[in-house]
């Protein structure tokens, strides 16, 4: 279960995002994670459906509870081995767009990184 360890990974990155800020606005703590943005690289191999699922079960009794996930497909940055052309990738379509060439170098593009976090204090919850 490639996904359940992702997103155990999200979470966990998350609660101690919100831990850390707690611990430096403790007048103001964060009560609640109402949303998580994420990226996901462009050649992993995560089917999303699955993710959300196994973020919501792990998500359950934590300040994560019925969080917002959004996932995006980062671009991913390549060049062209045959003429240099550096360009970023959004669909897996390996081909330079500048002379066709199929001989593309890229690192990465595996991952999921979180990239920004809502969040919701006290103050707010009543809104
Ligand atoms: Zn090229």
């Amino acid at each position: 279960m490639h996904e359940a360890s992702l997103a155990q990974g999200l979470l966990h990155t998350a609660t101690k995002a919100v831990a850390e800020y707690n611990a430096k606005h403790t007048a103001k703590p964060v009560q609640r994670i109402a949303g998580l943005h994420c990226e996901l690289g462009l050649i992993s191999c995560v089917e999303l459906k699955t993710l959300t699922a196994c973020f919501e079960m792990l998500a359950e009794g934590t300040i994560a509870e019925g969080a917002r996930l959004t996932v995006e497909v980062a671009p991913l940055a390549c060049h062209c081995r045959q003429c240099g052309h550096a360009f970023s990738l959004k669909k897996r379509l390996f081909v330079c767009p500048q002379c066709g060439n199929e001989n593309i170098h890229f690192n990465g593009g595996h991952g999921l990184t979180l990239m920004a976090l809502h969040v919701a204090s006290e103050d707010t919850e009543h809104e």
